[in-house]
């Protein structure tokens, strides 16, 4: 059940555990986006960043219950 689309210009494969987002500076790299946290660098600073907001995005799209992140759009891929 793994699944590619595409959010606000970003890359996203939606897997049974979580998202990979591509990075856009660094081909190639996909960052992990799991429970609401991604594992790039922006994100440890500044606990947001464009991988996270466009699972979110897709996630509200797609009408996701109470918990709008990832555990929801596992319901959806
Ligand atoms: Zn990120």
């Amino acid at each position: 059940m793994v699944k590619q689309i595409e959010v606000n210009g970003e890359q996203v494969i939606l897997g049974g555990n979580g998202a990979l987002v591509a990075s856009k500076s660094q081909p190639g790299v996909w960052y992990v986006v799991r429970a609401g946290q991604c594992q790039c660098k922006g994100y440890q600073y500044r606990s947001r960043c464009r991988h996270l907001d466009a699972v979110k995005s897709y996630s509200r799209a797609h009408q996701s219950q109470d918990d709008w992140y990832f555990n929801n759009v596992q319901g959806v891929a």
